[in-house]
């Protein structure tokens, strides 16, 4: 049975998708395609909603949020049920992964935003005639496109950041998780929020498409590289404004020094939580020699012991979207071919009637195989020895991705000093994927792995404008810039910038 099956309309009806859980099989219902026309209705809706919401206090839209976040205190356990019937995710890995980070960006952003949004006085270096004042104003109507992967969280933190800046939000989640679109939907009309300000289109690329190309103020996106392109494409075209995140091919760098028992811990579980399907995950592991062997053997083992299941207690989950096990057959099966060692692992769990890939450790692999240079989005980790650190550095930065990145040391100085080294929007020392998870944290790619940051201060700002008014101090009847022009003016200029920029008194203004 089809995971993910497209039905097409009979007689003008609508596209709809079958689905069933990636871990049993079993039907989990259908939802319809919705069309442009329906799309443009949702935002049509978000403009009028947001013309209120944009007017209200921080602490007016942040109690909405505080709201939110008691229903979902309240029915986490029946959100995060819903929320591994549809992705086959253990029930630990929801509550930790999607739940909780929920719970914290609601808290979060209603408590901060009112600081990190204010209006902004800035003393000005050289125009001292000037007050400046930077204020951050919503941008109206977010689309949001989200992935399969971590459903809820992705979705629910951009609506969150989006909503607290004061904009309206219409959501289209990813085709093969549509469920946590819908529980959304509920949370929020729990919550109180006005109608139509937050909105779920359901559907696939056409649906996600059609919101791009609608009347939206900006496009926050989290989904492939591939897409990314096309929505980057469109949103070019038309100047919109968009956050791409991206993919990623994140290295773990372990130093000669690290705690090898904590590496090794790090590395199973950064590699395998939510069965490698996280654009942070662990894809590639640079070891340095001396330190090589026995960190192979502690992962190897380790992921002997971790439990694959579809019920009840395990540790690694089932594939979410079925086109992603080809991938990483695809990957794992052409290292091999090319003389990669498979040391545990290697093809689809036999035991289990889902879609399961075991989890999966390669040594032995060259930087010329996809398992080094594609995402896998998978559970499989591959090992490669390096001579020492300068290597492992230029090794992760042989990379079409920059996401994220962890390097393992007890010297945290070196730590620090080798994160800087590595094009990576975000590195993490002596631990791994944490970054999306810290809310301060601005998050986001170098090179293909995206453009722009979501999160924090950065994120939060990313949904307004940022717009700058000048006011006159004195006033007076002209200004020295002003006409008319002369031939004594055009030496006064002169002069004045041979002062400010030629003068050790005038460098205090500079
Ligand atoms: P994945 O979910 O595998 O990371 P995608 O990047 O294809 O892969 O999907 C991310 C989201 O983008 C999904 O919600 C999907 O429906 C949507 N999407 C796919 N194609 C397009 C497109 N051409 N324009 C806008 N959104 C799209």
């Amino acid at each position: 049975m089809a995971v993910v099956e497209f039905i097409d309309s009979a007689e003008g009806g609508r596209r709809r998708i079958r689905l069933a859980n990636p871990a049993t099989l079993a039907p989990l219902g259908e939802i319809e395609i919705q069309t442009s026309d329906e799309v443009r209705a949702a935002v049509e809706g978000a403009r009028k909603a947001q013309a209120e919401w944009g007017g209200l206090s921080f602490s007016e839209r942040g109690n909405s949020m505080r709201r939110a976040l008691r229903v979902l205190l309240a029915r986490q356990d029946e959100f995060a049920e819903r929320i591994v019937r549809e992705t086959g995710k253990p029930v630990v890995e929801v509550l930790t992964s999607e739940i909780m980070p929920a719970c914290d960006a609601l808290a979060f952003y209603a408590r901060r935003s009112a600081k990190i949004l204010a209006d902004r006085r800035v003393r000005t270096h050289l125009a001292k005639n000037k007050k400046l004042r930077i204020i951050y104003r919503p941008v109206g109507v977010v689309g949001i496109i989200t992935p399969w992967n971590f459903p809820f969280m992705l979705s629910l933190n951009p609506t969150v950041q989006a909503l607290m800046a004061g904009n309206a939000v219409v959501l289209k989640p990813s085709e093969a998780t549509p469920v946590a679109g819908v529980l959304l939907e509920e949370l929020f009309v729990s919550a109180g929020l006005p109608e139509g300000l937050f909105t779920v289109v359901q559907g696939d690329g056409s649906t996600g498409q059609a919101l791009v190309e609608s009347e939206v103020d900006k496009i926050s996106f989290t989904g492939s590289v591939r897409t990314g392109r096309i929505v980057g494409e469109l949103c070019g075209r038309r100047l919109l404004p968009c956050t791409l995140e991206l993919g990623g091919k994140d290295p773990m760098i372990v130093c000669a020094d690290a705690n090898l028992e904590r590496a090794a811990n790090g590395a199973v579980w950064g590699a395998f939580a939510n069965a490698g399907q996280v654009c942070t995950s662990t894809e590639r592991v640079y070891v340095v020699e001396d330190v090589a062997d026995e960190f192979t053997e502690l992962v190897v083992k380790k992921t002997g012991e971790l439990r694959q299941g579809a019920i009840g207690e395990f540790d690694v989950g089932s594939v979410i979207w079925p086109p992603q096990l080809e991938i990483i057959e695809r990957h794992v099966n052409e290292a091999v071919e090319r003389g990669a060692v498979l040391r545990t692992g290697g093809r689809r769990n036999p035991d289990l009637d889902g879609i399961f890939y075991e989890p999966t450790v390669l040594t032995d692999v060259t930087h010329d195989m996809q398992v080094m240079r594609e995402e896998t989005f998978g559970p499989v980790l591959p090992i490669m020895r390096v001579r020492d650190e300068a290597e492992a550095i230029s090794l992760a930065n042989d990379s079409t991705y920059g996401l994220n990145a962890s390097i393992w040391t007890r010297n945290k100085h070196k730590g620090v000093e080798l994160a800087d080294a590595l094009q990576s929007g975000s590195v993490v020392v002596n631990d791994c994927m944490v970054s999306y998870g810290v809310a301060e944290s601005p998050f986001g790619g170098m090179k293909d792995s995206g453009i722009g940051r979501a999160n924090g201060e950065a994120g939060l700002r990313s949904y307004c404008h940022t717009r700058s008014i000048l006011v006159d101090r004195f006033g007076g009847k002209s200004e020295p810039m002003w006409y008319p022009y002369s031939p004594r003016m055009q030496k006064l200029v002169g002069r004045t910038m041979r002062f400010i920029w030629g003068t050790p008194l005038g460098r205090l203004f500079s």
